[in-house]
């Protein structure tokens, strides 16, 4: 036995037991940690940042979830981001069990692959995809694209920003500028991190610097289109441009990872909301997470003569088996084709209902706080007295997640599931309707009363 176990992190998860009864949740929670480290596929889905026990769902339609104890909730996770329509869209879920009734993977090219990337080329700057499962393949795949045409090694990325767990992203930041960084896990040589140099968000003259000192060494800045994975940081206005420019002057390419936003946000992604309008377009892309449709299906993107360098035409190795799966791309395809201006316009809608309420809430009851959206995601910061903006990821940390703990289980308990952590976006979808919204306004004002008591 090469492993000795590791015990402390059991008791994390019992520490508080919700009103709401959550028995067969706990009961499945117990099998699922016997056979899975921490009981998950997924670590934020254990809830170690809230406590308590996870809820395991059962199902889920519209903008509703129900677990295993029957307990229903109003969904403010959408998947993380996929369930764009909500859940269990009768039209897409037809077009699924069309494709399953086909067959579900032959490992050669099929019809719909063609289809969904020319629905992307349709919405996008990019002219030519190569489709994979994960939005983590997608940036692992971008960078070593990146790294093959440029024949440099160093990569830029910024704190706060997640792009899947791509061993050479996940570097933490220092807190200088320009830190060489260090692993953000175990198990990721130093060597992968020493090529990745991490910088502040939102700040020009640090990614000019860095640029400045190690230009032609420097292969791609890989950013979030607006970043949502250290909660809601958007781009200050043109900031995104600058880095664009930035690249382009050093002979780097320009990666935006718009695995979360790309067709969430707007019809053509945050790329529609700065991009489209200041009139650049960057290097390269990625997409995941809605394009999907609720299934394994994520994307690269860029100009033919960048997207030429991969195999088999180029020398830049990049496969994968259940790449451009029929029953994924045909549920991404179904998805895509159903999200049309109304559905943008009332997610929007829906977004900023939301987000207004939860802010008076929290005024009302007292609670330092601030709310950031960057198109229809947003999210709560519980930042200190004082702070009225977060414009990166120090800041980011500067918050009270006691409080939070508190605001979530009180969320939780009256039937709205809220991402289990103080440091992700909340997402809408179509289904919203006024019952599903009417619920989230109605349980607010005892949430932020909690998150007041527990400061
Ligand atoms: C979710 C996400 C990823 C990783 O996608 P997976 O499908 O979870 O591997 C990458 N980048 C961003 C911006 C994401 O939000």
């Amino acid at each position: 036995m090469v492993f000795t176990l590791v015990g402390e992190n059991a008791e994390v998860h019992t520490e508080q037991l919700p009103r709401q009864a959550a028995g067969q949740s706990a009961a499945w929670f117990d099998r699922a940690r016997a056979v899975t480290p921490g009981g998950v596929n997924s670590p934020v889905r254990a809830f170690s940042a809230v406590g308590g026990t996870p809820r395991f769902i059962a199902s889920a339609r519209g903008a509703w979830l129900t677990d295993v104890d029957g307990n229903q909730y109003v969904d403010l996770v959408c998947s993380w981001g996929p369930m764009l329509l909500g859940h269990a869209h009768p039209d897409v879920q037809a077009a699924v069990q069309e494709a399953v009734a086909r067959g579900t993977s032959y490992g050669t090219p099929t019809r719909s692959e063609v289809e969904l990337a020319e629905e992307i080329v349709a919405r996008t700057p990019v002219e030519q995809v190569r489709l994979v499962s994960s939005g983590t393949e997608a940036t692992m795949s971008a960078i070593r694209l990146a790294r093959g045409f440029t024949g440099r090694d160093l990569v830029v990325k910024f704190a706060g920003c997640y792009h899947g767990h791509v061993d050479s992203l996940l570097a933490e930041a220092g807190s200088g500028l320009a830190t060489h960084a260090v692993p953000g896990t175990p198990g990721v040589p130093a060597a992968s991190t020493a090529a990745t140099l991490v910088l502040p968000y939102n700040d020009p003259a640090a990614v000019e610097k860095a640029f400045a000192e190690r230009g032609d060494e420097i292969a791609c800045l890989i950013t979030e289109a607006s970043p949502g994975n250290m909660g809601v940081v958007p781009p200050a206005p043109g900031f995104n441009q600058v880095l664009a420019r930035i690249c382009a002057r050093h002979g780097a390419l320009f990666v935006s990872d718009e695995v979360m936003t790309g067709f969430r946000v707007s019809r053509r992604g945050q790329w529609g909301l700065d991009g489209a309008r200041e009139g650049w377009a960057p290097d390269l892309m990625t997409f995941g997470k809605v394009m999907g449709g609720g299934f394994p299906a994520a994307a690269l993107g860029g100009p033919p003569a960048g997207m030429a360098w991969l195999s088999p035409e180029g020398p830049v190795y990049q496969a994968g088996t259940l790449s451009g799966n029929p029953v994924a791309t045909t549920a991404g395809l179904a998805t895509l084709r159903l999200a049309t201006d109304e559905v943008y316009a009332h997610v929007d809608g829906v977004a900023a209902t939301i987000s207004a309420a939860a802010d008076e809430a929290l005024s009302a009851a007292g609670v330092p706080h601030v709310v950031q959206a960057g198109g229809s995601m947003f999210s709560v910061f519980f930042t200190p007295e004082g702070t009225t903006d977060v414009p990166d990821y120090a800041t980011a940390g500067t918050q009270d997640t006691t409080a939070f703990k508190a605001f979530f289980h009180a969320m939780l308990e009256r039937g709205v599931y809220l991402p289990p952590s103080a440091f992700e976006a909340w997402f809408c979808s179509a289904a919203h309707d006024d019952r599903a919204v009417e619920h989230v306004l109605a349980a607010l004002p005892a949430a932020a009363e909690a998150a007041g008591a527990a400061r």
